[in-house]
């Protein structure tokens, strides 16, 4: 996880996380900002591997740090270190937006690999792709507030060996029952969870179309989750997020709760 807080977090970096199957990476989304290529350095990421990422919606604490991807990536093209192509896949929205923003924003040296080797590929509700050898399918959130897409990551199928757990990301915003038959019964579902149940009137994420560990325990314990994973919160109570929210989704969840640090690894199994 690089990054677990939501849009206006300071004491933490936006929500971001990235992938790793195999030696491969995929990153999802890119946080607010250059704070990205610090975590990259953190991590020690090798460019080589990393040729992928989704980008889940347009709003700036996901969307601008993609800024700062390309211009890495680009950059990484022009000093000739870096092998192949570069591919966002997104929706039509972002795909409307990004090339010609970053076209404007950076140098001509770098905005020349777009759309040449930083590839734009436009995903529909319920499109499929092949990445880190899963197959991903990409949904519609059906966000009330701007178009939002979210994944399910599962093993190809008749890969009987080996199988890796299936995982449902609901990108930032609360699970709408239209998409019930991705979610149900997956290992792992990340969630957002904007603050405790309990701090419900001092953060108001019913009114900002959020919901809390609370509601997302109770979605869990519904959908026959094995796993939960919470992020996208508020970043007052960092020092105690971890086991406060843990404990609130577990009023109502028999499952395993991760509430993930930035720069926590977590292991995904089928155990
Ligand atoms: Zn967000």
């Amino acid at each position: 996880m690089l990054g677990t807080g939501n849009a206006m977090v300071t004491n933490c970096y936006n929500t971001c996380f990235m992938m790793e199957h195999q030696g491969e990476y995929l990153l999802v989304d890119a946080g607010g900002g250059n704070q990205i290529l610090k975590k990259f350095k953190e991590m020690q990421l090798p460019f080589d591997r990393f040729h992928h990422m989704i980008v889940t919606h347009a709003h700036t604490d996901h969307i601008l740090g993609v800024i700062w991807v390309i211009r890495q990536m680009a950059t990484l093209m022009k000093k000739g270190t870096y092998e192949g192509d570069f591919t966002i896949h997104c929706h039509q929205g972002i795909t409307d937006l990004l090339p010609g923003l970053c076209k404007t924003l950076l140098a001509k040296g770098q905005a020349k690999y777009i759309e040449d080797r930083i590839l734009f590929d436009t995903v529909g509700d319920g499109d499929t792709r092949e990445l880190l050898g899963q197959k991903v399918t990409f949904f519609d959130i059906h966000s009330t507030k701007l178009l939002q897409y979210g994944f399910r990551m599962e093993p190809v199928e008749n890969l009987s060996d080996g199988r890796t757990p299936v995982l449902v990301c609901l990108g930032d915003e609360p699970y709408n029952a239209q998409n019930r038959s991705l979610v149900v019964g997956a290992d792992y579902l990340m969630c957002e969870a904007f603050c405790l149940y309990e701090h419900r009137e001092r953060y108001k994420p019913y009114e900002k179309h959020h919901s809390t560990a609370l509601d997302a325990g109770k979605l869990a314990e519904e959908l026959g989750i094995k796993n939960l994973i919470l992020y996208h919160t508020e970043d007052d109570h960092l020092d105690i997020r971890k086991e406060a929210y843990t404990r609130e989704a577990k009023e109502n969840f028999g499952g395993n709760v991760f509430v993930p640090d930035d720069m926590e690894v977590l292991i995904l199994s089928n155990d």
